[in-house]
């Protein structure tokens, strides 16, 4: 009989912006194929409380847990790939940590005591990596620390990993440390040094890593494996070359290959099924043998960083592929259409997706790319802010309710059509204050979404402050609105579709965090087939294709 769980701890050397998260999530796929229960959890040492206040240029897409959990996008990847929902303890960061410390001090718990690093800080740490194990029931809890060895704010985190392998049994923790070997070009040779540093880095913690997995862009040699086996004192099959992928989802099956699952199996004593990996290959078999060609252009103000949405890039991906459609995606910046640059590209799209956003710049050029959609009946799908430009696209051009606005952007509009949640009103704080996390809504029959969802009741995860103002339903309903998704009470408006489009749909809700590569989310899946049959009814296809020869 084993103890459970097993814990794999994983850090980064070298480099940051490796893929950690993604190997992380495709570990955690190859033991999910064996019939493991995988949890996964990431310790981010900066000292935010959580990402939900930082600036998409800063930290990419902010990921929100079921629970309500604003969260590192890596915690994207672990849902998407693992299949396991995450929850508030998958995500912890320095400032979490300090602030619940801090708290019990104030309130008198350590009275007496000198408040320190270690104990109180590790402690806490363990604390939480503990919790995960306990509230999954899972086999294994793989704990990815964010940043790379040697940063000064990751000591403690590094610390509170060190104590836990004494505590745990040995053989219920293992060190994967993930690295970089870098290609010099001028005598075509792959560097193992930078490896060999930064796992004396993490010696000089107290932790001598079990496994390594060495990222690399070039394939690599058995002299490079073996080196690194002898200068990093680990065994030659816990070395795992892991070259770029051409695509993310193909990771899981190349480690596979590398014998990785078994070997943490026999080191962990676990008994498991033999992996099962088939529906993963099908996803990555379809994935290259997609074939026709589908331009979807994403409209936001972030778009030359394109992990600010990234859920929303792999949510267009899954439906895509699932239709062997090899989608294309258009960056547009909303603050060029703004300025009347670029307005022409939107006409080379097959749908047109306005994600997430706050704040007003770029918000104009958003409402253009709004009007080009309703106007020419090209596929548009809103995702929260998208929905709520829609509407004030709609009330200024169609409802001629002039200047009409949020009061987000604009509190003095005429027409505010899109309103403070007056649950909102009396809250001052910015951290973790949003209606976040998931909450059911009623579809009405026969509507677009009914049709995409098969169902008549989902739940679906928030993120906003605003919402559709009331004021304005009867006004938008009467001209041409179906308010085809509601909060069972009625009250809070969660999907907009227009009736005289073929697909004009606006969700106050984000589901791109709910859709998986095996399992797209039926409103990506919908649009991306509106986008297809809009594409095919003009002949665009043919017609993009006498472009290009022109062009040559
Ligand atoms: N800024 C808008 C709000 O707070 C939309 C938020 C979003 O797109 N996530 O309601």
């Amino acid at each position: 009989m084993t103890t459970k769980p097993k814990y794999i701890f994983c850090t980064g050397g070298v480099v940051s912006s490796v893929g950690k998260g993604l190997t992380v999530a495709a570990i955690g796929r190859i033991l999910k194929a064996r019939g493991l229960k995988v949890a996964i959890q990431k310790l981010d040492p900066y000292l935010n409380v959580d990402p939900g206040t930082m600036s998409p240029y800063q930290h990419g897409e902010v990921f929100v847990t079921a629970d309500g959990a604003e969260t590192d996008l890596d915690l994207g990847h672990y849902e998407r790939f693992v299949d396991e929902n995450v929850s508030r303890m998958s995500n912890i960061t320095a400032g979490q940590v300090y602030l619940t410390v801090l708290e019990k001090e104030r309130k008198g718990d350590y009275l007496g005591g000198t408040i320190q690093v270690v104990p109180h800080i590790t402690n806490e740490i363990k604390r939480c990596i503990r919790l995960v194990g306990r509230q999954t029931d899972a086999d294994v809890v793989i704990v990815e620390v964010g940043g790379t060895a040697g940063d000064i704010e990751s000591l403690p985190f590094l610390e509170a990993l060190r104590q836990l392998r004494t505590e745990l049994k040995r053989r219920d923790a293992l060190y994967v440390h993930v690295t970089f070997l870098p290609h010099i070009g001028a005598t075509d040779e792959i560097k193992t040094k930078p490896t060999q540093h930064s796992v004396r880095e993490l010696r000089g913690i107290g932790i001598q890593p079990n496994v390594i997995i060495a990222r690399t862009d070039h394939p690599i040699n058995d002299d490079i494996i073996s080196k690194i086996a002898l200068f990093c004192d680990v065994d030659e099959d816990a070395v795992i070359p892991l070259q770029t992928a051409d695509n993310i989802y193909a990771v899981p099956l190349m480690i596979e290959e590398t014998g990785l699952g078994d070997f943490i199996l026999k080191r962990f004593r676990l008994e498991a099924a033999a992996p099962d990996l088939s529906e993963w290959e099908g996803i990555v078999r379809r994935c290259r043998s997609v074939t026709d060609k589908l331009r979807i252009g994403i409209v936001g103000k972030y778009v030359e960083l394109h992990d600010a949405y990234m859920s929303v890039k792999e949510s267009i991906t899954h439906a895509a592929v699932l239709q062997s459609q090899d989608v294309e995606i258009c960056w547009i910046h909303s603050g060029e259409l703004e300025k009347g640059k670029r307005l022409d590209e939107l006409e080379t799209l097959d749908g047109i997706i306005v994600p997430s956003g706050f704040g007003y710049r770029g918000i104009e050029g958003k409402i253009a790319a709004v009007k080009h959609a309703r106007e020419n009946k090209v596929p548009y799908l809103g995702l929260c802010l998208g929905m709520q430009v829609m509407c004030i696209e709609y009330a200024r051009n169609v409802l001629r309710l002039d200047d009409a606005n949020s009061t987000e952007f604009d509190v003095s509009s005429p027409h505010p059509v899109i309103d403070l949640m007056a649950e909102q009103r009396a809250i001052t704080d910015m951290g973790g204050t949003m209606r976040l996390g998931e909450y059911p809504c009623k579809l009405t029959p026969n509507s677009l979404a009914a049709r995409a969802y098969g169902a008549s009741r989902i739940m679906e995860r928030h993120r906003h402050r605003y919402e559709f103002n009331n004021d304005y339903r009867a006004a938008f309903m009467t001209s041409g609105v179906c308010f085809s998704g509601l909060s069972p009470d009625g009250i809070l408006v969660e999907i907009a579709e227009l009736q005289d489009h073929p697909f004009m749909l606006g969700c106050q809700f984000h589901p791109e965090f709910l859709s998986r590569p095996n399992r797209p989310h039926p409103l990506f899946a919908a649009f991306v087939q509106a986008s297809a049959e809009y594409r095919d009814e003009l002949g665009r296809l043919a017609l993009r294709s006498a472009m290009r020869a022109d062009d040559n």
